[in-house]
């Protein structure tokens, strides 16, 4: 006899999860329950759930799997940042990253195992996408550093930032399906506030966020504000030219009234150039929002180098005459490759 394949429980909804009860003549709220273990508790085996009869554990044990993630490896920096390589059901590895600062705890998760976009400067880019990741693997990797920031910090999470591997905009469906379980009361029930997608800018999904009303923070990778230098550098430019991601990002304004954070990294002989300072300054003004500089982390062969502190600071000094907000964001974890961009499945 060929055994059924068992379903994964996480791919039910609240409802479904109480439809499936009451067909199996139990009580409807003994989906809440379960709903409860799996979204709010975190639950990873039917073992754990304690207040569901031994009789039903066992009976869901035979009919469903929970396909959770593992953290394989943990590495921990000298500045506290802790990066995980996290083995998802089918074998195939992501990173995420505990970046712990005075006031907060930051979970850097993946959307994507790879990646499908092709920035030149990234080290995930070179792994190419082999999928997305689902909702609960999303979701797993927010609880699993949460844990970690109870045990090596004493305090919960208090922020997430899709920075990881992947490219959040192309896995909408997912992210957003992860961030309601992460923000809605019956799930984690953190703020919404707290939560930021990073993209390296995809206009179509850019305006459907907007008319979805999101209420997360949207960072966009920019690194160039003028159309010859951003397609170097970020070859899908070319189909998503600068105009169009503007545009998008004024709608995504004028629909949700939230500011964008653009993420610029300065690189010598590549956008060091007064012209390239203007465009920058120039993109920021049509939009209400402020700017990220952050450090580059060299991955390979030395095509980027990062700018020398005379350029950033010409950079902070045109932006800040503008009356625009500019930050300069040291790395975290460099020593074990867990900074922006350097994650690539090393290990
Ligand atoms: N795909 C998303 C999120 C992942 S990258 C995005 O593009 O925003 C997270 C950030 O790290 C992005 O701003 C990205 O441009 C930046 N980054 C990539 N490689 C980097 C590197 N080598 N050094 C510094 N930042 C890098």
């Amino acid at each position: 006899m060929v055994a059924t394949e068992k379903k994964d429980i996480r791919a039910l909804t609240r409802d479904q999860l109480r439809d499936y009860f009451s067909e199996q003549g139990e009580k409807a709220f003994r989906g809440n329950q379960v709903y409860e273990w799996l979204w709010n508790k975190g639950a990873h085996s039917f073992d754990a759930m304690t207040n569901i009869s031994k009789e039903t554990r066992a009976f869901l044990d035979a009919h469903f799997v929970i396909n959770h993630i593992k953290v394989d490896q943990m590495q921990r920096s000298n500045d506290g940042t802790i990066k995980n390589a996290v083995k998802l059901h089918d074998n195939l590895v992501v990173e995420s990253v505990l970046i712990p600062t005075s006031k907060r705890t930051t979970a850097c998760v993946s959307s994507q195992v790879g990646c499908s976009l092709n920035c030149q400067f990234c080290a995930t880019a070179r792994l190419k996408r082999m999928r997305n990741l689902n909702p609960d693997e999303i979701f797993d990797q927010v609880v699993a550093i949460d844990r970690q920031s109870r045990l090596y910090y004493d305090r919960p999470l208090s922020n997430i930032v899709f920075m990881g591997m992947g490219e959040p905009l192309m896995n909408y469906k997912n992210v957003i399906a992860a961030i309601d379980k992460i923000t809605s009361p019956d799930g984690l029930g953190m703020s919404p506030k707290r939560i930021m997608v990073s993209t390296s800018g995809v206009p179509k999904i850019i305006r459907k966020m907007a008319d979805d009303q999101v209420k997360f923070k949207l960072a966009v990778s920019l690194h160039a504000a003028l159309d010859e230098v951003r397609t170097d550098i970020m070859p899908f430019n070319e189909q998503m030219p600068l105009e169009e991601l503007k545009d998008s990002l004024k709608y995504w304004y004028a629909k949700t009234g939230q500011e964008i954070s653009y993420e610029y990294v300065i690189w010598k002989d590549i956008n060091d150039r007064q012209k390239d300072i203007n465009a920058l300054v120039d993109f920021c003004l049509a939009i209400p929002s402020k700017v990220n500089l952050i450090e580059y982390n060299p991955i390979d062969d030395g095509k980027f180098q990062q700018a020398p502190p005379e350029v950033i600071e010409k950079y902070v000094a045109a932006l800040e005459r503008e009356g625009i907000t500019v930050t300069v964001r040291r790395s975290r974890g460099k020593d074990i490759d867990a900074a922006c961009g350097q994650l690539a499945n090393k290990h």
